[in-house]
């Protein structure tokens, strides 16, 4: 059995995996990664790819803003292949009592500086004439953005490897803990620090962990170009979200920039297997059409499924884990990984390194979650 010594062992090249390579390795640590697979190959490569602030609590907001901040940031330096793309957010009210709900995220956001506007029904039409008429208007929020997961991803682990990072892919880490990484063909990695970033794999590594898969289905269309122009969300897709039971879906459709559009999205608990399912997928892309009827005449050219990795309180798991001194945990962002991939690797490496993190990182501590949960 042979070994290899680092700083750092980070298990998982998804996007979380690869923000904290790239994270530390700027901060001049060496770093490992290692993955089963391929860069970007778990959820990351299944995600939608919004950009989105969201709402849900204080914490949420804190997390989802300052990412996007940090995504803001490093947009000039992304290569055209991550196609990055401020097309803004509508959230989709149907009724009044879904613009009351309007009217109370755009009076949150603006009292936290994010720019939103309000759409009454003519608005709404104008922006997006595909949706079906009779709709009661919605919130636009301009500084939400897509993207293409898979290749930022694959853009951030580049830059770790520029400043030094190892990449070690096809490789299955049977065991970590105590600043070792053991893959299954023995072989052995050291790490000051280890981080488990395996998304909604990470409680096979690291028992106690409390995650569950969350399984989405999605479906992207032929190109056709112009007909969608911001990601449009339904405002029961919160409902849909904030479920804790049962199979949900929700009409949230984005536009490509090859003029494709991506629709999703389900929510299901206790699907453990990737295939797709043809009720689900039925039921998603009938509420979809409820929503622009002119879907139903599209072409689909591929379907396919992933796993969030969700925490029974809806907050992910960022910091050390209680009782192993060399052991962190990164997972658990469930429908916001790609989101928050940059906010949750740079407070990480803020708490390891002793520098100020920028935003109050008490709600994301996964020694919240061993406390809380037991006894919930
Ligand atoms: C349908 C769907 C839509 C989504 N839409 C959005 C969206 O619009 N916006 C957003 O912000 N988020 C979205 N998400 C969530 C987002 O995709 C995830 O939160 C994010 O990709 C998680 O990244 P990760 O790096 O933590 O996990 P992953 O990308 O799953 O990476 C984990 C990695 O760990 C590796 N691994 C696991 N176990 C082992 C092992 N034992 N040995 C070696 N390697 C291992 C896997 O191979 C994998 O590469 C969506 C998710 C789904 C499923």
């Amino acid at each position: 059995m042979s070994s290899a010594a680092y700083d750092v062992v980070i298990v998982g090249a998804g996007i979380v995996g690869a923000a904290c390579a790239d994270e530390f390795a700027r901060r001049g640590m060496r770093v490992a990664v290692v993955d089963r697979d391929v860069v970007g190959s778990g959820a990351t490569a299944a995600g939608m790819g919004h950009i989105v602030v969201m709402n849900d609590s204080e914490a949420q907001f804190a997390l989802t803003r300052y990412s996007q901040e940090l995504w803001q940031a490093l947009r000039p330096d992304l290569p055209a292949d991550v196609e990055y793309e401020q097309c803004g957010t509508i959230w989709v009210a149907a009724d009044e009592e879904e613009m009351a709900e309007v009217r109370r995220k755009h009076a949150y956001y603006a009292e936290r500086g994010v720019p939103t506007t309000v759409l009454d029904s003519q608005e709404l039409m104008r922006l997006e004439p595909n949706l079906r008429t009779g709709l009661a208007g919605g919130l636009l929020v301009a500084e939400d953005v897509v993207l293409y997961p898979p290749c930022a991803a694959r853009f951030l682990m580049e830059r770790a490897q520029k400043h030094g990072a190892h990449l070690r892919l096809g490789a299955s880490v049977a065991h970590i803990g105590e600043g070792r990484v053991r893959l299954s063909d023995g072989f052995e990695m050291t790490g000051k620090i280890i981080v488990n970033a395996a998304g909604a794999w990470a409680p096979g590594l690291t028992v106690g962990v409390e995650i569950k898969k969350r399984k989405g289905h999605l479906v992207i269309t032929d190109r056709y170009p112009g007909f969608l122009r911001h990601q449009l969300v339904e405002l029961g897709y919160l409902k849909s979200a904030h479920s804790v039971t049962g199979d949900s879906v929700a009409f949230n459709v984005q536009p490509r920039r090859t003029g494709q559009i991506l629709i999703g999205s389900s929510r299901q608990y206790g699907a453990e297997h990737k295939d797709v399912d043809q009720q689900i997928l039925r039921r998603m892309l009938q509420r979809a059409q409820e929503y622009m009827p002119a879907l139903g005449s599209m072409s689909a050219v591929r379907t396919w499924t992933g796993f969030r990795a969700a925490t029974p309180d809806k907050l992910p798991l960022i910091g050390p884990w209680p009782g192993d001194e060399s052991l962190f945990l990164a997972t658990g962002l469930e429908g916001l990984g790609i989101t928050t991939s940059l906010a949750t690797a740079r407070i990480l490496v803020d708490q390891i390194t002793g520098s100020k993190p920028e935003i109050p990182i008490e709600p994301y501590l996964p020694s919240r979650a061993k406390r809380e949960f037991a006894h919930a």
